[in-house]
């Protein structure tokens, strides 16, 4: 058995970023950039005004000054406007500057009269103006490689000009339920049967974090069944099976998966839930055996699985985001592996919930954490701990 630790630079020390690829801007929500990206273009792009209102020159446009308007400038294209003393132009939001203005009088602290406006404020100069390259200058750093992609940054992509983003490339993966105890929802249950949950967990989990699900099926505890599923999953990227990991007679995935020449590179981690996590490599696919037991299934998933589809999506932060809460109860790990407690973290505190057994599903539903215990690791009620939240 090696520690969690180990077992996660082991992983990470495997996997690498898979080959980037150019999508549309549209397409590249929640990807993660293969490449640095730099402004090609200062934002805003050109002096421009913040109001609808008035352009004028500052000095020449004093409370109690009259103007003649002389033009309009409406958004679109640049009217070749100019503005000297004593007159103004008409203007409006995001509409290029006229040369020779220097301010925008809103229109609410103007009197139109015809032809002619009385300017019943004072005015600055750069009242009312976004200069060019004020928000963003040229060359500027925009998006590092390995971040991920929100909704701003893709409007910020896309208001360079640039149609197609270097993104990290797409991580496929193949989910596969072993057990004969499971049946899929609203088939008839007999005694003995339970339906299976790992499948919607996995998938759900799968496609959080962006990769794809390429297929998800169930699989009896059935040395060919399983050789066949497998064989077929690894012309994926990931493998994921659950069950079948731990050491009964009918756990059947390590054997089936050297029985077809994998590389089993960890077998049992120091982790709980959790322990029979497995990590290997058939053909070209990485394998990921997950205990059949629901939460130990999520749990390995989050700190095994989900930072090395991270890593082959191109990503750089790989760690699960942290929060500091005030823990509600004393808790203590006596055992011998780093223990993960499931709760709830709400407004800055954090509570277990329900049974912490790794079959307890109803209770990790309940939970939006989770607190790691290192091996004699005790805290108590009151005590700021950082918790992993999903
Ligand atoms: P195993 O890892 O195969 O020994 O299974 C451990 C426990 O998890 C057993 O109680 C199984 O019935 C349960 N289990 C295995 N697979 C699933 C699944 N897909 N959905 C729900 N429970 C499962
Ligand atoms: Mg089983």
């Amino acid at each position: 058995m090696i520690s969690e630790e180990e077992a996660r630079q082991k992983i990470l020390g495997t996997v690498t970023p898979l080959g980037a690829r150019k999508l549309p801007v549209l397409q590249v929500l929640g990807r993660f950039a293969a490449e640095d990206y730099f402004a090609r273009l200062p934002l805003p792009v050109f002096d421009n005004s913040a109001m609808d209102g008035y352009a004028v020159i500052a000095s020449a446009s004093r409370k109690g000054a009259r103007l003649r308007l002389t033009g309009e400038q409406p958004a679109g294209a640049d009217r070749n406007l100019r503005v000297s003393n004593g007159n103004a132009v008409r203007i409006f939001t995001g509409a290029p500057m006229p040369a020779g203005a220097d301010a925008v009088v809103m229109q609410e602290d103007v009197t139109r009269d015809g032809d002619e406006i009385l300017i019943n404020t004072d005015v600055a100069p750069d009242e009312f103006v976004r200069r060019r390259g004020c928000d963003l200058g040229m060359g500027q750093k925009i998006l590092t490689a390995g971040d991920q992609i929100t909704a701003p940054i893709a409007g910020l992509l896309a208001s360079q000009g640039l149609d197609e983003i270097a993104v990290g490339g797409d991580v496929r993966v193949a989910i596969i339920s072993t057990g004969d105890e499971l049946i899929n929802p609203g088939e008839k249950l007999h005694p003995g049967q339970i339906y299976d949950g790992n499948s919607p967990l996995l998938q759900g989990l799968v496609k959080h974090y962006g990769a794809i699900v390429a297929s998800s099926q169930r699989c009896s505890d059935d040395a060919n069944s399983l050789r066949e599923a497998l064989h077929a999953a690894a012309k994926n990227e990931i493998v994921v099976v659950t069950g079948g990991v731990s050491v009964g007679e009918r756990d059947l995935v390590q054997k089936t998966l050297r029985g077809l020449g994998a590389e089993i590179d960890i077998w049992r981690v120091a982790i709980k839930p959790g322990k029979p996590f497995l990590f290997g490599r058939l053909e070209n696919a990485f394998v990921f055996g997950l205990p059949g037991n629901p939460v130990s299934a999520f749990v390995t998933f989050l700190q095994f699985v989900r930072p090395a589809i991270l890593k082959m999506m191109s990503a750089t932060d790989l760690a699960l985001p942290k929060v500091s809460a005030r823990l509600t109860v004393d808790l203590f790990n006596d055992g011998e592996r780093a223990h993960y407690f499931r709760g709830k973290f709400e407004q800055g505190a954090f509570g277990p919930i329900g049974r912490q057994e790794s079959h307890a599903l109803f209770g990790l539903s309940q939970s939006n954490g989770l607190l790691r215990l290192a091996p004699g690791e005790s805290c108590k009620r009151d005590e700021l701990v950082e918790v992993q939240v999903w």
